[in-house]
């Protein structure tokens, strides 16, 4: 049975989610900015280690906050599939204090309005434009140290611009996933031994 994994993907507008994404599934970058402004599915299948997993990757238009009931999500378009999702991949811009910030907010909201053994959903900070990284607004360190030990989160920074640890983040979310799946069992995300040995493909 191919296993199927919907990953939401929010952060701030402009932040690179969109450039994230395509990289990881079609290897290619604009440099235009074309805000998106409606949710979009796009749907790979990766094999891993010789195991294939379907995933669902919504790319979510910019949303004031995390919905806080189901009736909330299906009256908003943009959030449909969001409060469900069996991951989340919350991106910034390290050049960015204001898209840290809005990041910040989702993630306290994930836990807060998930309910139960639900809010401890994989969740992976994305700091993005690593390309930029003179103007960052704080060090790699300082940040990775705050969302890995307080926020309980994974933490990876990449340039979609040169494809640098696009891949690595979705590898390192399923690693999160297998973690948390094999505490929780829950079917859709039981990826045991998946990420034992380094390797990872899109079809
Ligand atoms: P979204 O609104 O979060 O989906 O952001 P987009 O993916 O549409 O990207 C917004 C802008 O940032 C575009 O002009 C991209 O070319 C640019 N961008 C995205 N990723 C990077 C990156 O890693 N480095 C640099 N320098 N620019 C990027
Ligand atoms: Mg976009």
């Amino acid at each position: 049975m191919v296993e199927t994994l919907s990953i939401a993907v929010i952060g701030a507008p402009g932040v690179g989610k969109t450039s994230i994404i395509r990289q990881f599934i079609y290897n290619d970058f604009s440099e235009a900015y074309t805000p998106t402004r409606t949710r979009y599915v796009y749907r790979p299948s990766v094999i891993l280690n010789g195991n294939m997993y379907e995933l669902k990757i919504l790319d979510v238009p910019p949303i004031s906050s995390f919905p806080s009931s189901s009736s909330q999500e299906w009256l908003d378009l943009r959030c449909r599939g969001v409060r469900n999702a069996n991951a989340y991949i919350l991106v910034y811009d390290i050049c960015c204090v204001e898209s840290f910030e809005y990041v910040k907010m989702i993630r306290q909201q994930i836990v807060e309005h998930r309910e139960g053994s639900s809010s401890e959903v994989p969740i992976l900070v994305v700091g993005n434009k690593r390309d930029l990284q003179r103007q960052r607004f704080m060090p790699r360190r300082a940040v990775s140290v705050l969302v890995k030990k307080t926020w309980k989160c994974g933490y990876v920074e990449c340039s979609a611009k040169f494809n640098w640890h696009v891949v690595l983040l979705f590898k390192e979310l399923l690693g999160i996933a297998v973690a948390r799946g094999m505490r929780q069992n829950h079917t859709s995300i039981r990826l045991q031994g998946a990420l034992q040995r380094n390797r990872c493909a899109i079809m």
